[in-house]
């Protein structure tokens, strides 16, 4: 046990995750949700994977030594507002977001003066395009990153405490500035999602194409965007409006990146796409090598597939 109480406010896909570990591993004495949707908090309680739900925040951070934000980070400055005057001297706060500096900044700036709360911002680099508790799993993080990103607010025995938690999940711990932080996700993954989002929608929206064609043969690369822009739409506008210069500057690369590629294709400088392509390849080795595929997860996708077939 490495806490007595823990509260984790939010009990989506990342929540409840990491519920079900806390769970299975006996990590508090006591595990409580809170959450705005009343569905996800009774279905919470049904899944038995936390001990206690309350739809009052105040009443479920009483006597917490840790409370987890796993909502959308647009929410921190609000349940930091209200939860603060309930929690007990020395509390931990900490996150999942993934973004920093931003959810750093709507903490520290709604912690009353002087309160005595520690802030552990962390974020587990892990996840699905799922939402919801009942699309949780115990398993979500193994063999991933966290990555903490203290902050003035935060103590070396706490951040120890809070990195056994993740690392009782099996994830691997990292420690690194908030700033840092967002540059190295705003290529890794940010953008990555915006060009999701964006094939996705031209390609839905192509003009002189059947759509069921579209759907009927996407398996042929277009359902692998799908996937990634399948995700929250809430949390993928917070991230990009709140981690927005960072992001900015790498479109701009992007986009030059992108005519590079159309000249060369429209002066037939085939030796210009076969390097890159061949630079590209080697990357993708290079990510299985380091095993940041997902088996796990393509095994689900796979398990649902044959779910909606049957
Ligand atoms: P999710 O499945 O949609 O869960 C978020 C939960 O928070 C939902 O139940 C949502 O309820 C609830 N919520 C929203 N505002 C709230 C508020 N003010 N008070 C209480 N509950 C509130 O999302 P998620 O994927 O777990 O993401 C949660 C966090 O994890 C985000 O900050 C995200 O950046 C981070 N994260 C996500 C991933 C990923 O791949 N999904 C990976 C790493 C980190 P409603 O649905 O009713 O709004």
């Amino acid at each position: 046990m490495i806490f007595n109480k823990i509260v984790i406010v939010g009990i989506g896909l990342i929540g409840s995750s990491l519920a079900r570990v806390i769970m299975k591993n006996k990590l508090a004495g006591k595990l409580w949700a809170y959450d705005n949707n009343p569905n996800y908090l009774a279905g919470a309680k049904e899944l038995g994977i936390v001990d206690e739900v309350s739809s009052n925040l105040a009443t479920a951070v009483k006597e917490a030594d840790l409370v987890v934000y796993a909502t959308p980070v647009g929410a921190y400055g609000e349940i930091t507002r209200q939860i603060a005057p309930y929690l007990k001297k020395g509390a931990i706060i900490t996150d999942v977001g993934s973004i920093k500096k931003y959810a750093i900044d709507e903490i520290e700036k709604n912690l009353p003066e002087g309160a005595d709360i520690i802030v552990v911002p962390g974020h587990p680099v892990a996840g699905t395009e799922k939402s919801g508790p009942a699309n949780g799993f115990d398993t979500l993080f193994e063999g991933r990153w966290y990555i903490v990103t203290p902050c003035k607010y935060s103590t070396q025995e706490a951040v120890d405490k809070v990195s056994a938690l993740w690392a009782a999940a099996k994830m691997k711990v990292d420690s690194m500035s908030p700033e840092h932080h967002d540059k190295v996700m705003a290529a890794v993954s940010h953008l990555p999602h915006l060009i999701a989002f964006s094939i996705v929608g031209t390609v839905s929206d192509l003009e002189g194409y059947e759509k069921q064609e579209i759907i009927k043969y996407s398996a042929s690369g277009f359902r692998d965007f799908t996937r990634i822009a399948g995700s929250d739409p809430t949390m993928w506008r917070d991230v990009f409006l709140n981690n927005k210069d960072t992001i900015l500057e790498l479109i701009q690369r992007f986009v030059e990146d992108l005519i590079a590629l159309e000249r060369n294709i429209r002066w037939g400088e085939g030796d210009k796409l076969f390097d890159l392509f061949s630079r590209t390849q080697k990357i993708r080795k290079e990510v299985i090598e380091a095993k940041q595929e997902q088996p796990e997860h393509e095994k689900r996708l796979l398990a649902e597939i044959n779910r909606l077939e049957k």
